[in-house]
């Protein structure tokens, strides 16, 4: 049984369908016992859809934030916060 982080790493390949049969089962049966992991995967998709259609080239800030605090709460520390200044590099 594969674990979340591992769902989290080749989350972009099963995406784009650039895995192994084998990993791509593992992948599915993870997300059949994991609501979580099947949300990520879900709105993941969703933002593809809508970038690909150039109906949102940048979720809002405001969003932004919002959906990273909640991916913390799921998981921890994986994610690192949208950096305070934008673009904008500390000297
Ligand atoms: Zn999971």
């Amino acid at each position: 049984m594969i674990r979340c982080e591992e769902i989290l790493r080749e989350l972009s390949n099963y995406i784009d369908e650039d895995i192994t049969p084998e990993l791509r089962r593992q992948v599915e049966q993870h997300l059949g016992d994991c609501r979580r992991c099947t949300v990520l995967v879900n709105t993941t998709r969703k933002t593809l859809t809508l970038v690909a259609d150039n109906y949102v080239l940048e979720l809002p800030r405001e969003v932004a934030e919002r959906l990273m605090n909640r991916l913390n709460a799921c998981w921890g520390t994986l994610f690192i916060p949208p950096p305070e200044n934008g673009l904008e590099r500390e000297r």
